[in-house]
């Protein structure tokens, strides 16, 4: 088994774990209904991207309850 050569001091450690945080996510506006999505990604409200539906919404597509 690989065995460190060297003890990490405290300090070392640390001064790694200083990179280490979680950084806040970077939402746009959505084009189309004005609800903050992720960058690159389809719009979770509305199904669009890039000035288009691409996902069918669920109050758009045709459901039949008899079906089931
Ligand atoms: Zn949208």
């Amino acid at each position: 088994m690989a065995v460190p050569q060297n003890k990490v001091s405290k300090s070392r450690r640390d001064m790694r774990r200083a990179h280490d945080f979680l950084v806040a996510a970077n939402p746009n506006e959505c084009s189309n209904c004005g609800e903050l999505k992720r960058p690159h990604h389809v719009c979770p409200s509305c199904g669009h991207y890039d000035g288009r539906e691409v996902v069918a919404q669920q109050s758009d597509a045709l459901i039949d309850d008899d079906a089931a």
